[in-house]
């Protein structure tokens, strides 16, 4: 298959990789995400299952080989499964390589044989603490259990696991020792994520902040990390743990500059395509959805949209002023 020489953008990168938010929705708060009184978008806002389809069928047309869906929480969009069996009919001789998902893991358990069924094979799920009040204390509502079960039906269901820590100071930081030996026995990988400066979660985000090269070098006194070759053009470092044999990732944006590789854009659950996460530059795309039957409008937005793609991003935790650098939430644009 030859890709689509339109979705290459100013910086010669070819974008093969669709971020789409099915939801803002959410079972749990995590403090870093969310404000414990989100208040979520009209109904009306949303893009249908129909109309999130139609978007990720327009990117595979044009290239795109690897779909994530993410949210909020997908596993929480009422019939998500339609979405999932409709893109899972891409793959192979429809175009798409992948598809694969981002989830909370709350209710996991029920969805992964169906998942699998679908033609995922792959699914990150995020799990910030293996302690259960700490847990609690970090996503404001949510239980462990349901979650731990979760990620054991994955697993029983063929479902590789990758495990997404947000390294949160003070909170977490003391069970990144217990997380390197439970996914190294498990055979999960491991990401280790720098929390970023986006939205409004209700409070002070820079105390939570934990900058990773020094969490690295403190796990590289007690592990022998053997770095990884292979990025896949995201924005993960990998290395594996010489004594689990497990790979673990460290996503730096704030220490690291990733955007070289770049090769992935994002859309919004009502339909706003983000270039990069880390700047304001959107194409809305719900226009042309909903503007008339034929798909050439959206396809015509995604082009141009794509023409017009930053160089990178330009997170700074403003300590002075203690804002988001900026406004949208991750669970607007799914991280
Ligand atoms: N609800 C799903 C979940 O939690 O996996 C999918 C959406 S969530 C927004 C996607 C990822 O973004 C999660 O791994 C979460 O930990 C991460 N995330 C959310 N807000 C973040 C922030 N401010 N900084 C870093 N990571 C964040
Ligand atoms: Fe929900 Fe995921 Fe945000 Fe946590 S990180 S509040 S689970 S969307």
């Amino acid at each position: 298959l030859t890709r689509d020489p339109r979705l290459v953008d100013p910086f010669g990168r070819s974008i093969t990789y669709l971020r789409l938010s099915v939801t803002d929705r959410c079972d749990l708060r995590c403090v870093y995400c969310m404000r414990e009184d989100m208040t979520f978008l009209p109904k009306a806002e949303v893009l249908s299952l129909e109309e999130l389809a139609r978007v990720a069928e327009a990117f595979v047309r044009l290239g795109v080989k690897k779909i994530r869906l993410t949210g909020g929480e997908p596993l929480v969009r009422k019939d998500v499964m339609t979405l999932v069996e409709r893109l899972g009919a891409q793959l192979g001789a429809g175009g798409l390589a992948e598809l694969t998902l981002t989830t909370n893991g709350t209710r996991l358990a029920s969805f992964a044989p169906r998942l699998r069924a679908a033609g995922i094979r792959r699914v990150n799920v995020s799990l910030d603490s293996l302690a259960p009040d700490t847990f609690r204390r970090v996503t404001r509502l949510g239980a462990l259990p349901p979650v731990l079960d979760g990620i054991a039906a994955a697993k029983a269901a063929g479902l590789a696991v990758k495990i997404n820590m947000v390294a949160l100071k003070g909170v977490n930081e003391c069970e990144i020792d217990r997380f390197i030996a439970w996914c190294g026995a498990e055979g999960h990988d491991l990401v280790l994520i720098e929390t970023m400066p986006l939205g409004d979660v209700g409070g002070d985000r820079t105390d939570l902040y934990l900058p990773l090269d020094a969490v690295r070098r403190d796990i590289e006194k007690r592990w022998t990390l053997v770095p990884v070759a292979d990025r896949t053009g995201g924005p993960a470092r990998y290395a594996r743990v010489t004594e689990t044999g497990g790979r673990l990732g460290f996503i730096t944006p704030l220490t690291d500059n990733f955007c070289d590789g770049c090769n992935r854009v994002r859309v919004t659950c009502t339909g706003t395509l983000f270039m990069c996460l880390g700047q304001e530059e959107a194409m809305d795309l719900r226009a042309p959805l909903r503007g008339g039957d034929s798909d050439d409008g959206l396809e015509g937005a995604i082009i141009e949209a794509i023409s017009r793609k930053p160089r990178g991003h330009d997170f700074v935790i403003d300590r002075w002023h203690r804002r988001p650098a900026l406004s949208r939430h991750m669970s607007m644009t799914g991280g």
